[in-house]
């Protein structure tokens, strides 16, 4: 990849990350506004004291790459959104209108979108000459049907309050499905994907010919498949009965975000190597929480391969996707019937096609580089404004 440089934003409550493409100049600062650590992919004397936040932090990131790179050389700064809403379907060049639209869209994602907006406001006010592009996590499930969206509610909550599976990690399924048709020398127009995105956040997409027709986090990221410390699907009626035995909604935000999944059930980490290892040594509840894990991993690629009519390939990607191949073939287990075998020795070896040569289904493994997508998508939004 060769282009201008471009500097990716990806802004959290008290954190943000920035990287500086093609170069791959990253730097992370974490607990802005508290005790503020900065760590950085290649050798810095920056200092972080006294960072209070975002703008601060994103001084520093710009002091730290100014060693490196002449800062009048980026052209274009990248910002991961969260949530784009159905208002916005492509990465859109920011204006003051489209900021005012996003923070209107805050209350969807009050997580998510205020950190982001603290983001682009700092990028704003430290390179105001540099044109910024906002790139959603949403955006690439705009073509997901209504009858893939749509909850059983009554129809008003959809209309007048937005309540809809919307569905997140879009930059990641896009890419790693265009790299998918790449390896498979096919048009990814003519294909149908499952991207199993299983990091942190876990989250699979069926994508057929090209668009996202369905995905499993739905009107916030906690929908879905088990994740390391959320939920993920819930019968709504387990939370209305929390409330009415007396937990604060507080307390049942805090319980089904950071304190179930992979964490909840194990109850030994939400980082996938602790649990494995608690499983290997004989812990039931380590093995019954990756079970659960793998379990419905295999349940949604036999609902996609049927919402699509027919499967040619299932990509793993993230942390646990690329880095564990047990769990790749847990979660195929049993799914010969639809095509899929896997090769044990290039699963094990982390190969990128990890399929049996003629089976029906590839299975491969493609490490996401969300950065690089928004790289590309933002020269691509400012060379048609
Ligand atoms: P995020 O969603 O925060 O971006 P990542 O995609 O980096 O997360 O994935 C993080 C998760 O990947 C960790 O919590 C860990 O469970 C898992 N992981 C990383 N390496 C391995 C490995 N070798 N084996 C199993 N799981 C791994």
């Amino acid at each position: 990849m060769n282009h201008p440089p471009v500097l990716v934003v990806n802004a959290g409550s008290s954190s943000l990350k920035v990287k500086l493409l093609p170069h791959n100049l990253s730097l992370l600062v974490e607990r802005i506004g508290g005790d503020t650590q900065i760590k950085a992919g290649f050798a810095t004397s920056v200092r972080s004291d006294g960072i209070g936040d975002h703008e601060g932090a994103f001084k520093l990131c710009l002091t730290a790459l100014a060693e490196r790179v002449p800062l009048a050389s980026i052209v274009a700064v990248g910002h991961r959104v969260v949530h784009g809403g159905e208002r916005y379907t492509r990465p859109t060049h920011l204006t003051p209108p489209v900021i005012a639209q996003i923070e209107a869209l805050s209350p969807l994602a009050p997580l998510h979108n205020p950190p982001n907006l603290a983001g682009i406001r700092a990028a704003l006010q430290l390179l105001p000459e540099v044109p910024q592009v906002a790139v959603f996590d949403t955006a690439f499930h705009s073509t997901v049907p209504a009858w893939a969206y749509l909850y059983g509610l009554p129809r008003r909550y959809y209309r007048e309050a937005g309540v809809r599976r919307y569905g997140f990690h879009g930059t990641s399924h896009d890419y790693v499905t265009r790299q998918a048709a790449q390896l498979l020398n096919r048009p990814r127009s003519e294909l149908r994907l499952i991207s199993l995105h299983l990091g942190n956040g876990t989250s699979a997409a069926a994508v057929q010919f090209g668009r996202s027709v369905d995905t499993s986090m739905g009107f916030t990221p906690l929908e879905g498949l088990l994740m390391g410390t959320r939920s993920g699907d819930i019968d709504a009626g387990v939370l209305l009965y929390l409330l009415r035995s007396g937990m604060s909604v507080d307390e049942l935000d805090q319980l089904l975000n950071k304190r179930s999944g992979l964490l909840g059930l194990s109850g030994v980490s939400n980082d996938m190597r602790d649990v494995r290892r608690a499983a290997a040594a004989g812990d039931q509840a380590a093995s019954d929480a990756i079970a659960v894990f793998s379990y419905r991993i295999r349940k949604i690629i036999g609902a996609y391969a049927a919402a699509m009519g027919g499967l040619d390939g299932v990509i793993f990607t993230a942390g646990i996707g690329e880095n564990d191949p047990e769990l790749r073939a847990q979660a195929l287990e049993g799914l010969e019937f639809l095509g899929i075998a896997l090769d044990p020795d290039k699963n094990a070896r982390g190969e990128r096609l990890i399929s049996r040569a003629g089976a029906g289904v590839a299975v491969m493994v493609i490490p996401t580089d969300e950065e690089r997508m928004i790289a590309e998508a933002t020269l691509e939004a400012l060379a048609s404004v």
